[in-house]
């Protein structure tokens, strides 16, 4: 068993090196005493150093603390059995943790007390915690409600006892809001002014340390409500980064945040009008430039698009329209139509003797090209300009001899 110390809010101890010793791929210590709180009850584990090595997790196991070291520190350690060593906990990590750990506390008890919801469990990550619910509803609804409330009790402030009972006869007339999973040493924390719950975590002294407390997102897991909330420094520079984003969106925008919602709606619904009113405008122009190019004799008619709005959506409209609209005036006619910017073209045959997709086919390889499609319509890319053009002369000559 080691000697568990971490509840002493010590950050430094020299302890005994009882064993270094290799798990499967991992590398751990055994101590005399530790001051390394280990993963458990959701809250993270400490981190740390040990004679100036860092700790990368800790474990507890039947009452042995497991502190897990970098490979390419084993050999330093090897050896040092029975020496004394020196521990030192990352006071502001430790503190964090006791910060989002107390919070927890004080939600589960607001939540239990004003809603009726049990906690179901508890989960602290690198970036934010969450918070189990068995039931959620009546939670989403009141979630303005229980921050603001969160805010009075912090304020306000209220002192966090922690005892340990020997034995479940020894809880007889306390207050608790949860039953404690093991029947002896029951460690119970309390917030005065709520019911007790069993936890063997860190806390602070008072829940005015915790400063602040924002859930920032919900979720409905099924009937359960997973709730993740920010706390204490955390809270604080989510609540300046946020700031700085939403002010910078409304200078953008040149308008207060308050209304900079409304704004973007707004701004998003003239760009819309826009988008259409150009797609009819451009529609117009695709529609006039195709009545003329077709009035152009030759068989085979090559269209070079070189604009800057000239697209593949573009050129897409010119080919669909020369096929469903302009069926009767391009009767025997060949269409090739290039996108210069994207070394792409667009093939057309209104002519029954040109299978237009074989023929692109059978030839893009030689270009280093690729392509594809029917005997009325088919595409090509190609990698570089000059490929695209000299297949484009050699489907021309191919074309008129088949014609
Ligand atoms: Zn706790």
């Amino acid at each position: 068993m080691t000697k568990a110390l971490y509840y002493e809010k010590k950050f430094i101890l020299d302890s005994k090196l009882l064993e270094v010793r290799k798990i499967d791929t991992s590398y751990v210590l055994i101590l005399e005493e530790s001051i390394f709180y280990p993963n458990s009850g959701g809250q993270l584990a400490d981190r740390g150093f040990i004679d100036g090595r860092e700790i990368v997790n800790v474990e507890v196991e039947n009452g042995i603390i497991y502190h897990f070291i970098l490979e390419k520190d084993y050999q330093y350690f090897k050896g040092k059995e029975e020496q004394l060593v020196r521990l030192e906990v990352d006071q502001e990590a430790r503190i964090s943790h006791s910060i989002y750990h107390t919070a927890q506390h004080l939600i589960s008890s607001l939540v239990y007390e004003d809603y009726e919801a049990n906690t179901l469990s508890f989960h602290m990550g690198e970036e934010y915690a969450t918070i189990d619910f068995d039931h959620g509803d009546i939670l989403v609804e009141s979630l303005r409600l229980i921050e603001k409330k969160l805010w009075d009790l912090i304020g306000t402030g209220a002192p966090i006892t922690t005892k340990t009972y020997k034995t479940l006869q020894d809880l007889a007339g306390v207050d608790l809001r949860k039953q404690p999973k093991f029947d002896k040493n029951i460690r119970l924390v309390t917030i005065e002014g709520y019911a007790a719950s069993p936890c063997c975590g860190t806390h602070l002294a008072d829940i005015r340390d915790i400063r602040l407390i924002k859930i920032f997102k919900t979720e409905k897991i099924k009937k359960k409500l997973r709730v993740y909330y920010l706390a204490g420094d955390d809270a604080f520079k989510d609540y300046q980064k946020k700031a700085e984003v939403t002010n910078k969106i409304a200078n953008f925008y040149t308008t207060d945040p308050e209304v900079l919602y409304d704004k973007i709606i707004l701004e998003n619904q003239k760009f819309k009008d826009l988008v259409k009113k150009n797609n009819l405008y451009e529609n117009k122009i695709i529609a006039t430039e195709v009545k003329l190019f077709l009035e152009q004799k030759e068989p085979v008619l090559i269209w070079e698009f070189k604009e800057k709005n000239h697209n593949p959506k573009y050129l897409e409209k010119v080919g669909n329209l020369i096929l469903n609209q302009y069926q009767e005036q391009s009767k025997g006619k060949i269409f090739l139509l290039v996108l210069n910017s994207e070394n792409k073209i667009i093939t057309i045959s209104n002519n029954e003797k040109i299978k237009i997709g074989d023929l692109v086919r059978q030839n893009v390889d030689v270009f280093n090209g690729k392509g594809g499609g029917n005997q009325l319509k088919a595409q090509a890319f190609f990698k570089k300009n000059q490929d695209m053009f000299d297949f484009l002369d050699s489907l021309k000559v191919m074309i008129q001899s088949q014609i």
